[in-house]
């Protein structure tokens, strides 16, 4: 770890970061905290409430009380949606603020973190309109039978988030748990609790009964295994690594609870001969190294066409080197500092790793002229083997591998050869070949000649070890609802 003089902290930062729990601040019941850094300096710049299972069953006992005894469930879907859209407007006239705080607690650049904050608004929007569009299911038989579908809200939502965009992934799921009407305990990733933090104010002054929204922070084996393993919590969604949502999902097993999952990833970028190659080199660039890598959808694996492939590497390294590494509050900035000297750690080590395993033809380590913090330089190895470690396993950080394919089939063989299944990103000017390979590779999500922009009506999810059922859209709905199916004679 390395260590330099302090920054100065921005405005906003409270003194401590409490547990929200029935429309309170409050600290553990033991006391504890645990110490949040700042990625740029490694400095302890703040302390966070560390819950355990005695904060968990207090959240859970009050988002428990809020569901039977208060006015949330029973709203109507107009009066839940003008909360939800007083949110979006209290996200959105904040945006500078919670981007100002998001960078400094994860290193994002904070061009960045203000789009994350203001994607925050729209997922809250969205699911506002949503809840108020939302058709009931009817069937008939004529002359004989009509069926129709109840939906109820199921009660306390667990949500557990990682540490990477972690505003707006938070609001991915309060969003829609929030709209169908459910209650929610929220356990925020423990290197990252200062955005959420600004939850509580938001919901109140949006006008959320006390109880609905809670909030512990804590580690992933205290608080969030307590959530995971409350009798009281009939669903949790969970985002992090595929490895803790296979542990997830075996403590959950026993309860039998509602389980949605979306894990990591190592997507491919293909890029064929045909592909418009300036367009492409610009786009697995982003891809890669926005949000400083550290992204679930990265397209962390570029397959290119061997008769194209020479030239690629080289143009694709030279505008690698020209990513600009920066302090993650500087406008200019696009790779900030990782989020913490524990992930910059694991980073580095897949580096050195690389550098057995394929050609480095960027980067390669600490950045120059940035002697201290989480900063890596964006890069880049070319002619990487499919067994290599840094083909097959997730990195999530400012580093690529390069791999040439020879034939369309080939291609596919090399996208499906990971035990992921998030995303794929596809570029050629063919689009019968474009829409076949979309077709055959094992992705959640695929973008053809696309840079990774969603339409939030669209299915979100991974297959493989990158996850377990799709939210987006009215999956949401579904995931946060309980269906109950009415028969009637006629
Ligand atoms: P992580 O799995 O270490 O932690 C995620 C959350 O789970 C944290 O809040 C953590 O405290 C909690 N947790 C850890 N152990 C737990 C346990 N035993 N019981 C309950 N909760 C526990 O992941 P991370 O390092 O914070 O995030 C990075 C990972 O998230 C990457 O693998 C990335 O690909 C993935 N991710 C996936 C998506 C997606 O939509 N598919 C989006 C963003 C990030």
């Amino acid at each position: 770890m390395t260590t330099t003089t302090p920054r100065p902290i921005p405005d906003g930062v409270p003194e401590r970061i409490r547990h929200y729990i029935g429309g309170e601040l409050v600290d553990s019941a033991d006391g504890a905290v645990l110490d949040v850094i700042d990625p740029v300096t490694n400095e302890v710049y703040v302390r966070a409430a560390a819950g355990k299972k005695a904060d968990i069953d207090r959240a859970v006992a009050a988002a428990r009380k809020a569901f039977t005894e208060g006015p949330w469930p029973k709203l109507l879907p107009r009066e839940r949606s003008r909360v939800l859209n007083r949110v979006a407007d209290l996200v959105e006239a904040r945006d500078k603020k919670l981007a100002a705080l998001e960078s400094f607690d994860s290193g994002l650049p904070i061009s960045q973190a203000l789009g994350q904050a203001r994607r925050a608004a729209e997922n809250f929007r969205f699911f506002a309109d949503l809840i108020v569009a939302q058709a009931d299911d009817t069937y008939k038989v004529p002359g004989r039978q009509v069926n129709y579908v109840n939906r109820k809200p199921i009660g306390v939502a667990g949500l557990i988030t990682p540490w990477n965009t972690p505003f707006m992934l938070e609001s991915w799921k309060l969003a829609p748990a929030l709209a169908t009407g459910n209650t929610v305990v929220l356990k925020p990733a423990e290197f990252t609790p200062l955005s959420a933090s600004l939850w509580a104010e938001i919901f109140e002054e949006a006008g959320l009964p006390q109880g609905v929204f809670n909030l512990v922070n804590g580690f992933g084996e205290e608080a969030g295994d307590a959530l995971v393993k409350h009798p009281d919590v009939p669903l949790i969604s969970f985002t992090g690594e595929s490895g803790t949502g296979s542990l997830i999902f075996g403590n959950a097993a026993p309860f039998l609870k509602g389980l949605s999952m979306e894990l990591g990833g190592k997507s491919p970028a293909i890029v064929f001969a045909d592909a418009d190659l300036e367009t492409a080199i610009d786009a697995t660039i982003f891809g890669v190294f926005s949000l400083n890598g550290e992204r679930c959808t990265a397209g962390s694996r570029i397959l290119v066409e061997r008769a194209i492939y020479d030239e690629f590497v080289e143009r694709y390294a030279e505008q690698a080197k020209r990513v600009v590494v920066g302090d993650p509050s500087e406008p200019t900035t696009e790779v900030g500092a990782l989020v913490h000297p524990e992930h910059y750690e694991k980073v580095m080590k897949y580096i050195e790793i690389g550098k057995t395993e394929g050609r480095l033809v960027a980067g390669g380590g600490r950045p120059d002229g940035f002697p201290t913090g989480n900063y890596v330089a964006p890069t880049v190895f070319a002619d990487v083997k499919p067994d290599a470690r840094i083909f097959q396993e997730e990195i999530f950080g400012p580093v690529v591998a390069i791999t040439p394919f020879d034939s369309e089939e080939e291609a596919l063989a090399l996208a499906n050869n990971t035990k992921y299944g998030l995303a794929a990103y596809v570029w050629t000017n063919d689009l019968k070949r474009a829409h076949n390979f979309a077709q055959s590779v094992e992705a959640g999500m695929v973008w053809l000649n696309s840079n990774n922009v969603r339409d939030l009506r669209t299915p979100f999810g991974g297959v493989k070890a990158s996850g377990l059922g799709h939210e987006g859209g009215y999956r949401s709905i579904d995931f946060y609802t309980d269906q109950q199916a009415v028969h009637i004679n006629l």
